[in-house]
């Protein structure tokens, strides 16, 4: 008897993954240097650290059981603490939500905050894990242009004058995420203000803003205005496979999400939960960790683009890198780096092409190349291959 296989839901129709990701699968061969990645370098995560907090947690047996939705107390009291010191405003610890990563936290707000047919602002070009969430809450999804100084407000504001409401406005306001730029601080005032006067929710994603490299990112969008919420991860500092993330809001966004994540998984890892706030609350210990990951990170930034510019100038612009994981470049030369990217793998080299991230233009000559995880010398070599691919 054959079978019919019964119908998937009508919200996975628009939702495809990328040929480019497809294309980028290829990358895991040992030969190619892969600039594609966005992760992490898991040489300089804390595994000896995170071992002992492991072993202390586990002295508790009630570490093995299920914990509170909004996560467990004694980290949400540590997150809560260093939230108050970065947003420069005490903030409860009822306004804040551990969630698994800040991806979820993504995911659990655009069903609390957003309804089908809701027009949603994000960056263009954006981080790929909020479109994606965008779109499968079937929210209207339209891009404004980042410059240097990040996310263009008087573009924001242009589409407001001509009559569009957003619900939502998404933000990687520091070292974006994939065009490595840092709103200024006037930005995310105007932001904030913004906000307030046309009553949209802004939601700063930044899980970045602790690796700058040369002069902290400025304060964040959330402490201009305390109806911003902000979202935060261990995963770029510590290692995203602990899951932790966090939000900080308003107290009925935070009830909201509580809702849905009950229904998503119940709660998060009070195990891993454990472990982070072990390690979060270690100041001495977190200040000299961190210290090291931006010092290796901004080595390995300050190389890539420096080959850039030595190998690719004539041709190519790109981004200073004053922290985070990402350079983007563009080609001023007219080179497609969709089309060049097959090229470019046969050569042992990868990157991810802007095409990727385009909301509304569509960034054909431009890419993103990632830093964490190659040394310097590697990360010239990369430069060396792109070049001799882009002069063939
Ligand atoms: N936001 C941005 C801008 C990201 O780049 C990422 C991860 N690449 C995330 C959120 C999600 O990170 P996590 O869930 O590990 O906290």
């Amino acid at each position: 008897m054959s079978s019919i296989m019964p119908p998937l839901a009508h919200r996975l129709d628009g939702l495809r993954s990328s040929a480019i990701r497809d294309l980028l699968k290829l990358t895991a061969r040992g030969d190619i240097i892969s600039l594609a990645g966005g992760l992490p370098d898991e040489q300089l995560m804390p595994r000896d650290r995170i071992a002992r907090a492991a072993e202390a947690a586990l002295a508790d047996r009630s570490r093995l059981q299920y914990t509170e939705s909004a996560g467990w107390g004694p980290l949400r009291a540590v997150l809560a603490a260093r939230e108050s010191a970065r947003l420069d405003r005490s903030v409860p610890v009822e306004e804040v939500f551990v969630t698994h990563g800040s991806q979820q936290a993504l995911s659990l707000l655009a069903e609390v905050l957003v309804d089908p047919g809701a027009l949603v602002v994000v960056e263009d070009p954006a981080y790929v894990g909020a479109l994606q969430v965008f779109r499968a809450a079937g929210a209207r999804v339209v891009g404004v242009p980042l410059d240097a100084e990040g996310m263009r407000i008087d573009a924001l504001v242009e589409l407001i004058d001509r009559g569009e409401r957003p619900a939502l406005v998404h933000t990687v306001s520091s070292f974006h995420n994939p065009r490595g730029v840092t709103m200024s601080a006037d930005r995310r005032r105007a932001l904030a203000e913004l906000a307030e006067r046309h009553g949209f929710w802004v939601v700063e994603d930044d899980p970045y803003g602790d690796l700058w490299f040369d002069g902290s990112a400025p304060a964040p969008v959330a402490s201009y205005s305390p109806t911003v919420i902000r979202l935060s991860s261990a995963s770029k500092i510590l290692a995203p496979s602990l899951r932790v993330g966090w939000m900080v809001a308003p107290d009925a966004v935070c009830r909201g999400v509580e809702l849905l994540k009950q229904g998503a998984d119940l709660c998060g890892s009070a195990l891993t939960q454990q472990i982070a706030a072990d390690l979060l609350a270690d100041a001495g210990w977190l200040t000299a960790h961190v210290d090291k990951v931006r010092r290796i990170y901004g080595e390995r930034a300050a190389a890539l683009v420096g080959a850039l510019r030595d190998r690719l100038g004539h041709r190519l612009v790109s981004t200073d890198a004053a922290g985070g994981m990402f350079v983007w470049a563009d080609f001023t030369d007219g080179t497609d780096t969709a089309d060049l990217l097959p090229r470019a793998i046969d050569h042992g080299v990868a990157y991810v092409p802007g095409s990727a991230f385009a909301v509304t233009r569509p960034y054909r000559h431009s890419l993103r190349m990632c830093f964490t995880t190659a040394d310097t010398a590697t990360l010239c070599e990369a430069v060396g291959r792109l070049a001799s691919v882009v002069g063939e």
